[in-house]
């Protein structure tokens, strides 16, 4: 054999066993725990383990999906699951993009974060209000082996925003094909169309 084959490399599966969700967000630990419910997987936090929570200082999703689900693996010894999503908003270049939680302030304040947004929409001359919603997972191995996935969903930007339920952006980004935001679905339709479902379906169909 030349060694020179196109064939794309097999993803390398998951083993039942202990599996760190790399996050301190008890509320994000839960809910990949119940998407990966069923599994063989005993799961457990970075929190709960004591890691420390690295920098965030990739360029891109998939680089600090990475860099959380690397640093977990190294220091824990064990597989390592980490995401990292955001609001991309086509005439703002793509910002928020990685930086949609740090738009909230320190004290995570997405309504200010929403208001930025829009100030920054109306001070552009017709600005259209195409946005995305983006989600990386990064799988890290204890051998240096990662394995990433990426999900989106397409949408457009109200104003005022509507809707109390979900977090962060989602009262004011209505999803293509819907009359409703992201604020005014339930949570499980929400994971039906939304970036983190896309980008966990995915994961499921590749390494179980
Ligand atoms: P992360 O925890 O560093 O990945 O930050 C993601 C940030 O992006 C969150 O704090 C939210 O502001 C925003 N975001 C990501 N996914 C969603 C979503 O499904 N709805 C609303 N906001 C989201």
């Amino acid at each position: 054999m030349s060694g020179e084959s196109k064939e794309p490399q097999a993803i390398r599966k998951l083993a039942p066993g202990r599996l760190v969700i790399a996050s301190h967000n008890e509320g994000k630990v839960r809910e990949i725990a119940a998407l990966l419910e069923g599994r063989g997987l005993e799961v457990v936090s970075a929190k709960q383990l004591d890691l420390p929570e690295p920098e965030e200082t990739g360029t891109t999703f998939v680089m600090n999906a990475e860099l959380k689900a690397r640093a977990a693996a190294d220091l824990s010894g064990l597989v390592a699951l980490a995401d990292d999503s955001g609001l991309c908003v086509d005439a703002l270049g793509g910002d928020p993009g990685i930086f949609s939680a740090r738009w909230g302030g320190e004290d995570r304040d997405f309504g200010r974060a929403m208001a930025l947004v829009e100030e920054k929409l109306a001070a552009i001359d017709d600005a259209p209000r195409d946005a995305h919603f983006v989600c990386a997972l990064a799988l890290a191995w204890p051998d240096g082996h990662v394995e990433w996935f990426e999900g989106r969903v397409d949408g457009t930007l109200v104003w005022p925003p509507r809707g109390d339920k979900g977090h962060g952006y989602d009262p004011v980004f209505q999803p293509i094909g819907r009359t409703e935001t992201f604020g005014e679905i339930d949570e499980a339709e929400k994971n039906d169309i939304s970036h983190r479902g896309d980008a966990f379906r995915q994961m499921v169909a590749a390494v179980f």
